[in-house]
């Protein structure tokens, strides 16, 4: 059996024509041979529409309940468009997270898949041509419905197309591919024909929402091959793959931005040990993800803890701090919620200096202040003002010369 997994995302399936377009390359895919599950996403704007009437509803939203409302936007997709599809004549069925199962942890709103039931996914291909799979949604092992995070429709298709050994995994979405950077910021972006695993954790990891960064772990770790295009183009799109010594060649390959950033300051708390662990250990707890933390050289017994975080979370960090005072003996805690994340990604880095140095001095050029500073092997993150961040992505991007073609030495 010949399995292929599509995924469409929000504005492929947002109303009765885009749907039609689905429709037309689920039927292709039908006629080459294949058998396909199809992950949907909610009607764009769906999510967003239910999680703010939750917060009218309640200011401290039960989480389990919050993800019983906000799975009823894939629920609607899959249901409006299998009506469609046995319209066309197609064997299909939807099926709810739960109905296969795909079985998760109890993390309501950032559950991570633990299991999908395949024995009987593949039963029940023998006698569909298309299942059509809610994505974002599993259940825990109590029953209780689940949700993957933002964009995790993109991690049901991945998942999906992992435990079926499908040939590959299409992430349809309403851009031609990856590109060098957000091509809605910086319309002289160039779309990449390949890129590797590691560089597109990193890239979804800075912010580029294209695939969600679990999807891109699981395509890692089982070696699907993901090709991410436009449900409304017949552009060929990005193969996301293993990396090979071409793309090694490769100094700098992408720009991400991530303006869901803010950073808290704690200020003179006590320099001794365990401090850090007094104030993260908590967080941690909360399921807070903390992204960037520098601590400062000490003085007089003293130091500054500065890190960053999902805007979302902040009263709840600010909360924990405020409690944390008299453990950690600190003098002030300061927020500031306009900042961003601008990253500069590539294999290359591995082999080549200086990358860090010339991203420091273009920022400069532009007379933008670098607040914080982070690394890995492949990839430079300055935290700036959030009001620079078209600017910095722009200069980034020309001067690393990603619109013309990969950059292969520094500028
Ligand atoms: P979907 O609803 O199909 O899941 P998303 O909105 O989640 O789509 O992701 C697609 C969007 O990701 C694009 O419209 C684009 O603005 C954004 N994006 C950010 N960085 C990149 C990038 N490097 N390449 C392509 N798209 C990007
Ligand atoms: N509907 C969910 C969201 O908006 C999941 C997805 O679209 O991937 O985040
Ligand atoms: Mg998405």
């Amino acid at each position: 059996m010949r399995i292929l997994v599509q995924k469409y995302g929000g504005t492929s399936v947002m109303g009765l024509e885009r749907m039609r377009l689905v429709l037309a390359r689920v039927q292709k895919a039908h006629v080459e041979g294949y058998k396909l599950v199809v992950a949907l996403s909610a009607m764009s704007g769906v999510t967003n529409r239910l999680l703010a009437q939750a917060r009218e509803f309640s200011a401290n939203p039960d989480p389990a309940e919050l993800d019983v409302l906000v799975t009823t936007g894939e629920q609607a997709s899959v249901a409006l468009f299998s009506m469609l599809a046995k319209d066309a004549g197609l064997r299909a069925r939807s099926l709810l997270g739960f109905q296969i199962p795909i079985t998760t942890n109890s993390n309501f709103s950032r559950a991570r898949i633990m299991d999908i039931d395949t024995v009987r996914v593949k039963a029940m291909l023998e006698d569909h041509d298309v299942l059509v799979v809610a994505g974002f949604q599993g259940v825990d092992c109590n029953g209780r419905l689940t949700t993957l995070g933002r964009g995790g429709s993109d991690t049901t298709g991945v998942a999906l197309a992992a435990a079926l050994e499908a040939e590959v995994c299409e992430i349809y979405t309403d851009v031609n591919g990856v590109y060098t950077t957000d091509p809605n910021l910086c319309s002289n972006a160039r779309k990449l024909d390949r890129i590797s695993y590691d560089e597109m954790l990193e890239l979804s990891s800075q912010g580029a929402k294209v695939l969600q960064i679990r999807s891109v772990e699981l395509a890692k770790k089982f070696n699907v091959p993901v090709r991410v295009r436009s449900t409304f183009t017949d552009d060929p799109g990005t193969l996301v793959t293993l990396e090979d010594t071409e793309m090694e060649d490769v100094l700098v390959s992408g720009i991400a931005y991530d303006k869901d950033q803010c950073r808290i300051t704690v200020r003179n708390v006590m320099d001794r040990p365990g401090v850090a662990a007094s104030i993260f250990a908590p967080i941690a707890e909360a399921g807070i993800l903390v992204d960037m933390i520098i601590q400062n050289t000490g003085r007089d017994g003293r130091t500054d803890m500065t890190f960053t975080i999902s805007r979302a979370n902040l009263d709840k960090t600010l909360a924990i701090l405020e409690h944390l005072r008299p453990v950690i003996g600190c003098e002030d805690i300061q927020h500031d919620i306009h900042v961003c994340k601008v990253s500069v990604i590539g294999v290359g880095m591995r082999s080549h200096s200086g990358v860090a140095s010339t991203m420091f001095t273009l920022l400069k050029k532009e007379n933008i202040n670098i607040l914080m500073i982070a690394t890995s092997e492949i990839k430079i993150t300055c935290l700036i003002e959030e009001k620079y961040v078209e600017l910095a992505v722009r200069t980034l991007h020309d001067a690393f010369g990603l619109s013309e073609g990969p950059a292969k030495a520094c500028p």
